[in-house]
């Protein structure tokens, strides 16, 4: 197991009590109640429907396509699904919320309590934990006030306003900022796979409310503070640590953690208050007058569990059970969608399943593809080289046409130029050659030329035997087959 996490005071030791409100950008074409564009990018105001710039009489239209997701998006956490749900008005001003509202559930929310598995050491099975999922609600996004655009005035962009957004708030069940990241990490991977949230942290389709609090090992939960909008999971984990000992040097020297809502500041890897924290009544939530509750059948249920993917945590039972990988490989293969999918079309393409090809497979993608990925600055989605003809080259291993060094450098070739490893081999002659006749006359060469190391050796030093095989395979330009050159030296030298 690994070992509790503790912040060390001047009076003793503290336990951090970590929960998480993850905002996920909704995968949809649409707003969640206009019909206008949510693509990445656009110029600012491009994307505005008259709903979103809250017009006189324009009245919102649930898309259909964004309750799907969030229902999808519990499923996949094992989350209960509410057939019934709401939505209100949560009241405040700021410039980029041209309603004055913003449209969300506080009481009533789509998804009740589910859970995600998080590995703290993903070689060992034993570290799992399970972090409960308290809710996932949708809610609107607002817009983006700019104010760095001109030296007197602030620009609001509202291309976001309007864009769907799924709050996903976890319980207070983590302890340590190693759990939250492979929280963050993991709820992000399920949601790629799940394809309801595309997960991209830079452009801000995900981003976390952090609440942190400290206390006495088992004493009941401390004030905690929440830190707003943190958009990395290293961004994440440095304001869990900076908040806790914070609170831990208040708590010391004899202060009180206020209730508080604070912002990270990325430069100065510090936590700022921002205000007093609000409570919900401060809001006046009233359910909204012009939107239906929500109420989902039986039929609409079956289409949204029919429409799941296989899991990363099913892939990876399956992935160590049925292709015999060890808990790492299996890991590390389905940690990311797209790996899962590479190396499942790989698969595929050999003909073969099991253990064997299994194996193989996944040791190649691991060490060799994402060596030379990592060497060439790409990943798997712009590898060089396909599956098919990653394929072809371990079929090429399998049936003793290279042997590995052969296939490494065949690889190498494969990166340079996008050639297919039977092309290659064929143009440049780098077959493996079991030819007896050849590898013996080259053998008696090398023999010739070491006479003293051959005396050595028949009078006892094993050791250069592995000197006579390298000498051979040299000679021969590495296409020797080694298990005959091993049999064919032993022959010669007894
Ligand atoms: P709000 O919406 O006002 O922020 P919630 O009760 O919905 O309040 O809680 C928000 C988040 O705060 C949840 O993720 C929850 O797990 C976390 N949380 C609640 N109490 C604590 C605490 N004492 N320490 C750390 N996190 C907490
Ligand atoms: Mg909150």
């Amino acid at each position: 197991m690994v070992s509790s996490y503790r912040v060390q005071g001047a009076t003793g030791e503290w336990e951090v009590v970590i929960g998480l409100e993850v905002h996920a950008q909704v995968t949809s074409r649409a707003k969640l109640f206009s019909g206008a564009s949510t693509e990445f990018g656009a110029e600012p105001n491009a994307q505005v429907s008259l709903v979103d710039a809250a017009m006189p009489g324009m009245l919102p239209v649930p898309n259909r396509e964004c309750i799907v997701q969030a229902v999808r998006t519990g499923m996949a956490l094992q989350a209960q699904i509410n057939t019934w749900s709401r939505f209100d008005r949560k009241n405040y001003f700021y410039a980029d919320l041209p309603q004055g509202y913003q449209i969300s559930q506080l009481y009533h929310p789509i998804v009740g309590e589910g859970l995600i598995e998080i590995l703290l050491d993903d070689k060992d099975e034993s570290s799992a934990k399970q972090v409960g999922i308290e809710r996932i609600h949708l809610e609107q996004d607002a817009g983006k006030m700019l104010h760095d655009q001109h030296p007197s005035f602030s620009y609001v962009d509202l291309n976001r306003s309007g864009v769907a957004l799924m709050e996903i708030v976890s319980k207070p069940d983590m302890r340590s900022p190693e759990e939250a990241g492979a929280y963050v990490r993991k709820l992000r991977s399920i949601l790629r796979y799940v394809g309801s949230c595309d997960g991209n942290m830079e452009q801000g389709s995900m981003r976390a409310d952090v609440n942190v609090s400290v206390r006495r090992p088992g004493e009941p939960l401390g004030t905690r503070t929440e830190t707003k909008n943190v958009n990395s999971v290293r961004f994440i984990m440095a304001a869990i640590e900076y908040e806790a000992s914070r609170q831990v040097d208040v708590l010391e020297s004899g202060g009180k953690v206020v209730q508080e809502t604070r912002l990270f500041d990325p430069d100065r890897v510090e936590t700022r208050s921002l205000r007093s924290k609000e409570e919900a009544h401060d809001y006046r939530y009233f359910p909204d007058p012009d939107l239906l509750p929500i109420q989902l059948s039986d039929a609409f249920l079956d289409e949204c569990r029919g429409s799941l993917p296989e899991l990363p945590d099913a892939k990876r039972h399956r992935y160590e059970t049925e292709l015999g990988l060890s808990a790492y490989n299996a890991s590390v293969l389905t940690a990311e969608v797209e790996t899962a999918r590479w190396f499942e079309r790989l698969l595929t393409a050999t003909g073969k399943a099991g253990p064997e090809i299994g194996r193989a497979a996944s040791n190649w993608v691991i060490s060799d593809l994402f060596g030379a990925l990592n060497r060439l600055g790409k990943t798997i989605t712009t590898s060089p080289v396909s599956p098919e003809q990653g394929a072809e080259l371990l079929a090429l291993v399998a049936d003793g046409t290279l042997s590995g060094t052969l296939a490494k450098q065949v690889f190498e070739i494969m990166l340079e130029t996008g050639e297919g490893p039977g092309t290659i081999v064929e143009e440049r002659g780098l077959k493996q050659t079991s030819d007896t006749d050849a590898i013996e006359a080259v053998i008696a060469g090398v023999l010739e030329a070491n006479a003293e190391k051959v005396a050595q050796y028949r009078s006892g030093k094993d050791k250069l035997f592995g000197f006579f095989v390298g000498q051979t395979m040299k000679a021969m330009q590495g296409k020797a087959n080694p298990a005959v050159v091993n049999d064919l030296l032993k022959k010669a030298l007894s």
